[in-house]
Formats: C-alpha cells, structure tokens, sequence
C-alpha cells in the first residue's frame, strides 16, 4: 500500500464491525480498494460473540455462516417463577475464526496489522509516526469513545473457560440463570458449552456502575460451580468487560464528538443493542448496507451511517425504557423485570434481543415496563 492518494475506502478499526465490513466489501465488491488498520496483532477483538439466527436478515446471514462455527437449537433461562428451553437457533463466533476469516478473504495489501490510526478524517487516515493515507472515505471502526453524551448503566461480566474431567450435561447456551442470589443491580449467571466437557461461564450484572470486583466474582463462580455440582473445573481462560447499555441521552451530539463529518460504524457510530449491549446484529446490517453503496465518498458514507444509527437509536426507545426501568426498579423487583419478557412467546423474544420490535411487539412489551 503506498503512502499517498489511493481509491476507496479506509477502515480503521479491525474489531468485530470493521472486519465484518472489509470482508463483506472485499467479497461483494472486490472492485472497491480498502484498506483495514488494526493496531493489534489479530483481528476481530479475539472474543467469543452470540447470537440469535433472528438477530441478522436472511439475506445477510452469508456473512457470518463461514465463522458461526458453533450452533444450538435454543437457550435456556431460568428465574425463581420461571425456567424454560427457548427454541431459537443461536450461534457462536470465536474471534481466531473472524481473524482467520479476514487473512483468508483480503489480499495482504488490503490490511495492516499492528498500525495505529492516530486521526481519523472523512477520507483520510494519520498514522502513528506521521504517514498519512488519502481515499475516497475512510470509517472511523475502533471500538467505544467518548460515550459522555449517552446517559447509560452497564452489562459488566467476569468469566472464566473451564474444562471439566467429566461432562458438565449442559446441551445448549443458559443465557440467564437468574436463580442466583442478586447483588449490584440485576445479576445472572450465563453458560456457553462448547463441547461437552468445557464451558464458559459467566458472572453477569445490569448495573448503573461499570466497576467490576473480579476477586468476588470469581468467588461467586466458585460457589456456583459447587452448588451445580461441576467438579474438577480446569480455568483455561479469564475473560472481563463491559458493554453499555442506553438509558437515554443526547444521541445527535454523540455523532457530532470530534467535530468531523466522518463515518462510523459499530460501538463508534452507538450501534449496539441498548438492553444487551451486543453489536454483532448492527455490525453485520452496516457491512452489507455498506456493500450496496454507489457513492463512497466520505461524506455519502457519514450521512449514511448517521441517518442508519439516529433511526435505530428512534425505534430502540423502548429498549431504552426497559433499561430505565430495570435499573431504577427496587432490587427485590428488578429480576422480575426480565422474567416478565422471557415469558413471552420466541419470536417475540428474538426480535427484542435483535432490537427490531415492530410497532405490536412494542404495545406488547410496553405493558411489562410501565
Ligand atoms: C468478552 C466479551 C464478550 C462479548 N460477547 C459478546 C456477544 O456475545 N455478543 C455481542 O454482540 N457482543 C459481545 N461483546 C461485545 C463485542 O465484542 C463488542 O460489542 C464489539 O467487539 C464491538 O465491536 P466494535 O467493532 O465496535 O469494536 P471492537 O470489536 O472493540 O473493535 C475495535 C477495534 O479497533 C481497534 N483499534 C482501537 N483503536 C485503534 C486505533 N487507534 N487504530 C487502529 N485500530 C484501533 C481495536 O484494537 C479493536 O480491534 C463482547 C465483548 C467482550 C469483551
């Protein structure tokens, strides 16, 4: 890639939504130049994303069937009044399969690896050390900034991946184990079995602060492995995070931080799924919009990804009341928040967590946060 003018369009930002929008560009349209810059040594982020079939269109979900390379038929939940098997066909993708996924589609001068991009303009990157790379447009892709603007609580997590001497019988995803004892807002424990002997598992809060006691959690994994009877647990890894969750806010100054035109797209551009905090259905959605563009100025690309992320912030409103809602609850009430929705019949479920509730789902889950 020479320093200087070139076509197309820039990436910056090889996460989750930037590679997912270099694949597609390069897969759909192979005439377009890009360029993705990732500071990192790997792309993808290197996490393990779920999700829902319902959570991605038909027509796109060609973009992720090559690294969904984990299925189940359904989920389990599971509260003090409720515990039910959700048949809705999830899905995971682990972060080597995205990476190993970008190296396999790009060509080597599509992308660079280990390059930080210190500015970002409409068409232009600045890198670390001064070069500067001129295009058509470029995308601001990495990851969550200045969030200030946004009034929010947080889904903060410690996990850890065990791999168990004997089968821990967990057949598919336990996305809320809610029977737990509840502390620092709405807490649940959440499973991932990966094979039948090794799992990952999750200490989860919906909580108005983001700060995590990782010695507590731990503890309380601890107990909970006890009291389901999973012996013998091997820690192959520890995972730690935060994803927001949207209360409400001043969501057109948050595109307007920074003062540029420029286009963004996943935690940048606010596409994340207000009451789960998950990005993946967006970040798919925004690589195929991206794909069917004429116009890849950086200007087009901006207003674009603009209009796209202030209509889903319009529709989402409810998901923003459910928030409000749960975290304001008194604590004895805020399990029964969620309870109250994992009531209701799959579908409707599947369109809440891809956060596209039609105008009768939304009548519907309006009545459980009133
Ligand atoms: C452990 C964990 C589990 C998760 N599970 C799920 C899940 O199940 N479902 C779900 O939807 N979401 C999940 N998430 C959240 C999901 O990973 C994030 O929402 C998602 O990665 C956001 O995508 P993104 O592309 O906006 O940002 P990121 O994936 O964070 O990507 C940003 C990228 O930009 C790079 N970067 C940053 N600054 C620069 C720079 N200056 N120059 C060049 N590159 C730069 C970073 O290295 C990074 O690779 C999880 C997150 C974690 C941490």
């Amino acid at each position: 890639m020479a320093q200087g003018k070139r076509d197309g369009v820039l990436i910056a930002g090889g996460g989750l939504a930037g590679s997912l929008a270099a694949i597609a560009m390069a897969k759909s349209r192979p005439e377009v130049p890009i360029l993705l810059v990732e500071e990192g040594d790997t792309f993808g982020g290197g996490r393990t994303t779920v999700f829902f079939e319902s959570d991605i269109d038909e027509a796109d979900r060609w973009l992720t069937e090559p690294i969904a390379t984990q299925n189940w038929e359904g989920y389990y939940v599971a509260f003090p009044g409720n515990s039910r098997k959700i048949k809705a066909p999830c899905f995971a993708i682990r972060g080597a399969d995205l990476d190993r996924l970008v190296r396999e589609t790009l060509r080597p001068d599509q992308y660079r690896l280990g390059t930080k991009a210190v500015a970002v303009r409409d068409n232009e990157l600045v890198l670390l050390g001064g070069e500067r790379i001129k295009a058509d447009a470029a995308i601001d892709a990495r990851g969550a900034a200045n969030l200030s603007m946004l009034e929010l609580g947080w889904h903060k997590y410690f996990g850890r991946e065990y791999s168990f001497s004997a089968p821990h019988r967990v057949d598919r995803p336990v996305l809320m184990d809610a029977t737990v004892d509840q502390a620092d807002g709405y807490r649940f424990v959440r499973c991932t079995p990966f094979s039948e002997t090794r799992m990952l598992v999750e200490d989860c809060y919906h909580s108005h602060a983001p700060e995590l006691d990782g010695n507590l959690s731990a503890a309380r994994l601890d107990q909970y492995l006890a009291m389901r009877g999973w012996k013998g647990g091997t820690v192959e890894r520890e995972i730690s995070g935060t994803l927001p969750l949207a209360v409400g806010g001043d969501f057109s100054s948050f595109w307007r931080v920074g003062g540029a035109r420029v286009a963004r797209i996943g935690l940048r551009g606010g596409f994340f799924q207000p009451t789960t905090g998950s990005t993946l259905p967006d970040a798919v959605r925004n690589a195929t919009v991206l794909t069917e563009q004429r116009d890849f100025a950086g200007e087009a690309l901006h207003d674009l990804f603009e209009a796209e992320a202030h209509a889903l912030w319009r529709r989402r409103e409810l998901q923003r009341s459910f928030n409000a809602t749960l975290l304001e609850a008194r604590p004895e009430d805020r399990r029964a928040v969620f309870e109250n929705v994992y009531r209701l019949d799959a579908p409707l479920i599947g369109r809440f967590h891809a956060g596209r509730t039609g105008v009768l789902d939304r009548v519907r889950l309006g009545k459980l946060v009133r």
